[in-house]
């Protein structure tokens, strides 16, 4: 069986308002040509470069329906998509912060969320052996009855409440290694004991003031939300010391049937909204573990989202050599940073302070 690769042209047709990088233009602030950060260009290369090395042949390239009103209402109150679709219709603009959209942008949000459903569809329905969504606009953040950061549909969620109403009772583990916190998705799924929310990020970078250890979720989800804020300059050894003594034995202990990783590629090294050190070799890393844990745990059932990343240049590279794990293939797009970004990683004093740093959330989690 293969890997599910799920793409569609159109969704790199989103466009978003007159921004010079993260500011709104204006005032003194000058237009800039390429605008929001979130622009299609890290997606579309990603989609090239699998193809100029091959590996796209390697894996079931194939498309998805749009989401439906059904399918969102699950997540989104209807007076949300009501006010969505009609500033859609009316020619685009904004309906919450830095999550600016065109004409036709409830359209293929729609459809992005489509993507993230049908990859999660074919792994639980045993019609690939993982997936791969390349969802865009992303997801994490956004809210119920509120867009954020980029984010205008939650496809995450709505892709695991598709999967409940199939299936009740699935019990389902996101893994967030965006560098930016999984707030969307933790709030949908605070009360909620039967979806793990983990979210690794670089400490209060966005949102600046979620995302930290001691929300751990409420009610009878209280436990089922793990937060683990990692300081400014983390690199592969933080990353994978983070995923061993934190991820890991929390999804062993919470026994997913499925996992779906808000796979974000902004915590490398070279990428203009984090300031982590993470390599390509760190995702696939992060990927290799993910996947034979999934192994021992669900059957091996893992569904990738496609989240954040905005370095153009770098992020094909980083998304390649987790789709070359997920695929087990040996197709490589060597790293073109890697003695660069290896000679740039923290020294033993960062070392040890992040592992006194994971010792503590090691305790406060109850996972030693
Ligand atoms: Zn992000």
């Amino acid at each position: 069986m293969k890997t599910a690769f799920l793409c569609d042209e159109r969704v790199f047709w989103h466009a978003g308002g007159n921004y010079a990088f993260t500011l709104p233009a204006g005032d003194l602030v000058q237009p800039m040509a390429g605008g929001l950060p979130e622009n299609p260009e890290t997606k579309r290369r990603l989609r090239n470069l699998i193809e100029v090395t091959g590996l796209l042949r390697e894996l079931d390239a194939t498309g998805a329906d749009p989401a439906t009103t059904e399918d969102l209402r699950r997540v989104h109150p209807a007076d949300y998509l009501a006010r969505f679709k009609a500033l859609s219709d009316a020619g685009g603009g904004e309906l919450g912060p830095r999550a600016p959209f065109g004409r036709g942008g409830y359209e293929i949000a729609a459809l992005s969320a489509g993507l993230g459903i049908e990859a999660l569809a074919r792994v639980l329905t045993g019609r690939a052996r993982n997936a791969y969504a390349l969802t865009r606009p992303p997801g994490h953040h956004c809210l119920p009855d509120r867009p954020n950061g980029f984010c205008l549909l939650a496809n995450g969620a709505i892709a695991i409440e598709a999967a409940r109403a199939h299936t009740p009772g699935l019990r389902v583990a996101v893994i967030d290694w965006d560098v930016h916190h999984g707030n969307g998705t933790e709030a949908i799924y605070a009360a909620d004991p039967d979806v793990l929310t983990i979210s690794l990020h670089q400490d209060r970078n966005y949102p600046t003031d979620t995302g930290h250890a001691s929300v751990r979720g409420e009610g009878a989800g209280l436990g089922a939300n793990l937060n683990i804020p990692l300081p400014p300059g983390t690199g592969h050894r933080g990353y994978l010391a983070a995923f061993e003594r934190l991820v890991i034995p929390a999804l062993t202990r919470f026994r997913p049937d499925a996992i779906l990783v808000a796979c974000g590629y902004d915590a490398a090294a070279v990428d203009p909204l984090g300031r982590m050190l993470a390599t390509a070799e760190t995702f696939a890393q992060l990927a290799r573990r993910t996947l034979d844990a999934a192994d021992h745990l669900c059957g091996g059932r893992v569904a990738m989202l496609h989240e954040g990343g905005y370095s153009e240049a770098y992020v094909p590279f980083c998304g390649h050599a987790v789709l070359a794990e997920m695929a087990g293939s040996a197709i490589a797009a060597p790293d073109p940073l890697a003695a660069t970004l290896a000679a740039r990683q923290p020294d033993a004093r960062f070392d040890a302070m992040i592992n006194a740093h994971l010792s503590d959330l090691e305790g406060f989690f109850g996972l030693r």
